[in-house]
């Protein structure tokens, strides 16, 4: 269960960032978590909601945006998406090479609060 600490670290960002802008209550909390993240949506709304008991982001909606994951070529520095629909292996678009390295795709950001 990955996604406690994860949200258990939101939630203080989201805390902090209302206590310095005197919010009363969070509506939602909008996120971009990486493609190749395996964090849960659905788990990750639960544990908020848990943790989140008794603070002014108590009932706040996750709002989470997947961004596709980056990749970068060895051979050339070409950087493209990784399109995850494909069962071709990972091949470099502009050189064919199969060197190529994730370099985002597993994070996870704040983007936005909503509140009052
Ligand atoms: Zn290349």
């Amino acid at each position: 269960m990955h996604e406690l600490p994860v949200m258990r670290e939101v939630l203080e960002v989201v805390l902090k960032h209302a206590r310095k802008h005197r919010v009363e209550q969070v509506h939602a909390v909008q996120m971009r978590v990486g493609e190749m993240s395996d964090l849960e949506e659905e788990w990750m709304q639960r544990y908020f909601d848990h943790l989140s008991k008794g603070t002014v982001a108590e009932g706040a909606k996750l709002k989470i945006e997947r961004v596709p994951a980056a990749m970068e070529c060895r051979s050339c520095g070409h950087r493209f998406n990784l399109d995850l629909t494909s069962r071709e292996r990972i091949a470099c678009p502009r050189c064919t090479s199969r060197d190529c390295l994730l370099i985002s795709g597993r994070e996870y950001t704040i983007v936005n609060l909503e509140a009052v």
